[in-house]
């Protein structure tokens, strides 16, 4: 097929408004899978995925479709449509020279759905508006349209209706496609460049790569450099994905496709990176490549020391998939010999004296506080206009500035918030869901460091510093914190043969106590004068016990207190 005769396009979509079913149904109609081999939703191929019911992995699949005799090759870019994965949607949608805006006919625009518009519409994309669900009777497609019209500025004089459920409009949405969407330019001659959208280990063939060839071409066995990271490999495989991959010897500009080179780790072959020839480089990357930097951390340690490095080797292994996740030089050992419990941490911040911090208990003592500044959010928040209250108060309990109230509709607006990242990745969506039974939908981005009156917040436990349990958090907050986290750890550590005190504090200054009274436990009391086995099974039920505490000092904290930090919020 001459590249005049490819159209790359993707789907952008709220969740739940219908992009995976509508996949289906392009994919079924055009024949690339049969019926019968279509598993439910072909592109969300992932067991987590259908768990969670989110797209989290991108896919791409070439479809031919003929046109007026005229035979096209149609290729469908798979987006995330979860808020956390903006950058991978933006390398996609930069993949694509056109895109189908679902829209849910009996809902309307949610806030995700417009972020993502305005990313295709930086990237030049020929946007096709699509009306899906008009089988509900609830549907209103011209009203949605208007909503469309108004709030994104897109002509909806063609919009196409359809049901992807019932596969009405298909064809359509098919024609449009090959008609509205411009074919990539023909640039075969050039140096290679191909633009990397996804990538996924495989345990065989090591990294398998995702790309669109923006210039040049690309033949099994070429050498290639990968331009961000330098790595260079030989190309053992190429081909094109149909869904499943197919292998050819050469893929042209305009085309899309994957290869495996035994790459080793997806930290080589980034998204966003470019492929090009090891020997016929081209002279620019393309744009828009971005280094992730870390913003949510967490501490991992293992219950039993002894698997310390069997959960090293499983976050090697995490990492080889997920070129996100970033296992820093954590003094490991040092934090093994602190306390060698599972306790997970979701704490940022950093120094103002150019030192990155991302454990509480490295944090220097108070008095150095005024240093410190932690990543801030920008978040918009849509929500049916009854809900606006209930989102203000959320939104100002957790240090939100306001900065902007936007009508975009009679009945819709949009509440503009900048906050700290902190305070939103708890669970700050769950409540923006609840407090709007529902209707409301969010959007954020990181904006930057600002300093925060941010303190550390200690606990003791008979008189023992435990820093595991240490957090960082707002001094107007601290006391509220120090309380809710003393009477929680009173409630979960087991009462001892002796008094324990458990306190909360900032430097030397205890803010919040409470004491834990002395109990005497005897475990063989019971069967006093029992038989011999049963007394020995009693001690040894005791020793497992025993195995999940942690002592601290002469006391013996169960793992639960230690996630007590986390469900305070
Ligand atoms: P996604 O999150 O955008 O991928 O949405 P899905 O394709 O998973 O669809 C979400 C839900 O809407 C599923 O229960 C689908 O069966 C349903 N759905 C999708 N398209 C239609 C449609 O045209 N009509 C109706 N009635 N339901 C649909
Ligand atoms: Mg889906």
């Amino acid at each position: 097929v001459p590249s005049s005769n490819i159209r790359n396009f993707c789907i952008i979509a709220h969740i739940d408004h219908g992009k995976s079913t509508l996949a289906d149904k392009l994919l079924q109609m055009t024949g690339t899978v049969e019926t019968r081999e279509m598993k439910e939703q072909f592109l969300d191929n992932m067991d987590l995925e259908r768990e969670r019911g989110i797209t989290i992995k991108l896919q791409a699949a070439r479809m031919r479709y003929v046109h007026n005799n005229e035979p096209y090759c149609l290729n469908l870019i798979d987006t995330p449509g979860h808020v956390d994965f903006s950058y991978e949607v933006s390398r996609s949608l930069a993949a694509c020279e056109g895109a189908l805006l679902v829209v849910d006919a009996s809902q309307g625009v949610e806030a995700q759905t417009l972020a993502n518009v305005y990313l295709a519409l930086e990237n030049n994309l020929e946007i096709i508006p699509v009306l899906n669900k008009i089988d509900l009777p609830g549907a209103e497609p011209e009203r949605v349209c208007r909503e469309i019209e108004e709030v994104v500025g897109l002509d909806c004089s063609d919009a196409i209706y359809c049901s992807a459920k019932e596969g009405i409009g298909i064809t359509e949405i098919l024609s449009a496609i090959v008609q509205k969407v411009p074919p990539p330019p023909d640039t075969a001659e050039r140096p290679l460049r191909a633009l990397i959208f996804d990538s996924y280990y495989d345990a065989y063939r090591g990294v398998i790569v995702y790309f669109r060839l923006i210039d040049g071409c690309i033949k099994r066995g070429d050498r290639i450099l990968f331009m961000a990271s330098g790595k260079d490999y030989y190309a053992d495989e190429v081909g094109f994905l149909s869904p499943n991959q197919l292998q050819v010897d050469r893929l042209n500009a305009g085309e899309v496709g994957y290869l495996s080179a035994s790459i080793r780790s997806v930290a080589d072959a980034r998204v966003g990176d470019t492929i090009t020839h090891y020997s016929r480089k081209a002279e620019e990357s393309l744009p828009g490549y971005k280094e992730v930097t870390p913003m949510v951390f967490c501490g991992l340690f293992p219950v039993d020391a002894d698997q310390f490095h069997e959960l090293r080797d499983a976050l090697e292994k995490l990492q080889l998939n997920d070129s996100a996740l970033k296992r820093p030089q954590v003094p490991w050992d040092l934090d093994l010999d602190v306390v060698s419990l599972v306790f997970f941490i979701w704490k940022l911040f950093r120094k103002g004296w150019n030192v990155e911090c991302s454990n509480p208990s490295l944090l220097p003592e108070a008095g150095n506080r005024r240093l410190i500044e932690e990543p801030y959010v920008k978040i918009e928040m849509l929500t049916p206009k009854d809900y606006i209250g209930a989102l203000m108060e959320l939104a100002q309990d957790r240090r939100g500035e306001f900065k902007e109230i936007k009508f975009i509709t009679e009945i819709r607006a949009s509440l503009l918030y900048e906050l700290p990242l902190a305070e939103m990745v708890g669970d700050f969506f769950d409540q923006l869901k609840s407090r709007s039974k529902g209707y409301a939908s969010m959007e954020y981005s990181f904006i930057g460091y600002r300093e925060s009156d941010l303190i550390k917040l200690d606990i003791q436990i008979n008189g023992e510093p435990v820093e595991p349990l240490s957090t960082i958090v707002h001094k107007d907050k601290a006391y509220a914190v120090g309380r809710a986290l003393t009477q929680k750890l009173k409630e979960l550590i087991p009462r001892q043969m002796f008094k324990v005190p458990i306190q909360a504090c900032i430097g030397a200054k205890v803010i919040a106590s409470e004491a834990l009274s002395a109990i005497r436990k005897d475990v063989l009391a019971k069967c006093y004068g029992g038989d011999i086995t049963r007394k020995k099974k009693l001690l040894r039920k005791q020793a497992e016990g025993k195995k999940r505490m942690k002592a601290i000092g002469k006391v013996d904290v169960p793992q639960e207190a230690f996630m007590a930090v986390l469900k305070l919020e």
